[in-house]
């Protein structure tokens, strides 16, 4: 039986995308070919990698705006430092926001580039909270931040306004939300959370911000070769960019990312209002800066947690525990999780409460 899988990622995708994925892996397009056995070359891959390229842009309201879309490898974390190998001027300088761990990492690798301002961080409070009101300094060459940070179960509900570029680790709340795509100048996201299997990382650029800073970028770290090849300069990992491709395909037959906001406002809302309700349970994170991805929560008493664990396996729920680093349990509830699901770990939290 198929489980509620909690897991952060990699993690939950549409069943019916793992159907076509199976499918294409058997018999491609009804070629007599598996999708892994042919050229990325070939006009069937070619066909791929474009649909994948132009739905990513139109799921986010992007077309015709002078922005790019890469399916490149390496992951978010090759992202890290491919942001300011493409947008740090020798000498420059760049600022970023401290919102937790992958946040932290991302400015380790800025760091070997050129003087990295951490604008703020909630580090001091194990970053159970977004830092507010700070500010950018003008003259950097980059602002980056965090949208979700998925280890804490926080995420950016506002965004600054500055006048330079802004660079977006999205990894783990890409296409789950509508917002101004076009106040973003780079934005970056693994597949493995709300897109697709681990392998890819979709990149969207405003095509105007690259090839302005000088360097001489190794070519598969340049982002604007990677443009000029069509997100083909090497091979790309086809069954990953497939996967996402039927992923994003899913998204627009549902209704597109604001219909599927309305349902990821719907699971969080119905889950937090347990958490907040319960006696036994606490949120981890700050109320205001929620996320609605994943959800932290703690047990009041962790003398409940064996009780607790044994009930939400017996209803066939999985990938719950919480990150080491905030302890107590992570829902995550990407865009593929049904409401149902997240009922049933609901009436779990209900099932403890009648119990203890
Ligand atoms: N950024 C965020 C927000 C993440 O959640 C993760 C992975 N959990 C990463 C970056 C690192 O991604 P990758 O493993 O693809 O390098």
């Amino acid at each position: 039986m198929k489980k509620h899988n909690y897991s952060a990622g990699p993690s939950i995708l549409p069943q019916e995308v793992f159907e076509k994925a199976s499918k294409a892996i058997l018999n491609f397009n009804d070629s007599g070919l598996s999708i892994l056995e042919i050229s990325h070359r070939s006009k069937d891959f070619v066909a791929v990698m474009d649909e994948a390229r132009s739905l990513a842009l139109e799921l986010l309201g992007l077309e015709g705006k002078g922005y790019q879309a890469l399916f490149l490898q390496g992951g978010a974390s090759t992202a890290f430092l491919m942001a300011p190998y493409n947008l740090m001027k020798e000498n420059g300088k760049a600022a970023y926001l401290d919102s937790g761990t992958w946040a932290t990492a991302a400015i380790k690798e800025a760091k070997n580039f050129g003087e990295t301002v951490v604008v703020a961080t909630s580090k001091e409070e194990n970053y159970n909270h977004i830092p507010k009101g700070y500010e950018i300094p003008a003259d950097a060459d980059y602002f980056h931040c965090t949208s979700n940070n998925t280890i804490f179960g926080t995420q950016m509900h506002d965004f600054p306004t500055t006048n330079i570029p802004v660079v977006c680790d999205m990894s783990s709340d890409i296409f789950s939300r509508n917002l101004d795509f076009s106040k973003f100048d780079l934005i970056y996201a693994g597949a493995q959370k709300n897109m697709g299997p681990a392998g890819t990382t979709l990149v969207v650029v405003k095509e105007e911000i690259l090839e302005k800073n000088g360097r001489t970028i190794p070519s598969m770290l340049d982002y604007a070769k990677h443009i000029k090849a069509e997100s083909m300069y090497n091979t790309p990992p086809v069954f990953a960019v497939y996967v996402s491709l039927l992923t994003l395909q899913w998204i627009k037959n549902n209704g597109g990312v604001a219909a599927i906001e309305k349902l990821n406002d719907a699971k969080a809302a119905l889950l937090y209002a347990e958490i907040d309700r319960n006696p036994l349970f606490k949120g981890a994170a700050a109320a205001e800066d929620r996320s609605k991805m994943n959800v932290t929560f703690l047990l009041n008493n962790p003398d409940h947690a064996a009780t607790f664990d044994a009930l939400w396996k017996e209803a066939n729920i999985s990938g719950l525990p919480g990150h080491r680093s905030v302890g107590g349990y992570r829902a995550s509830i990407y865009n593929a999780m049904p409401i149902e699901s997240v009922q049933v770990l609901v009436d779990v939290m209900k099932a403890l409460e009648a119990k203890v």
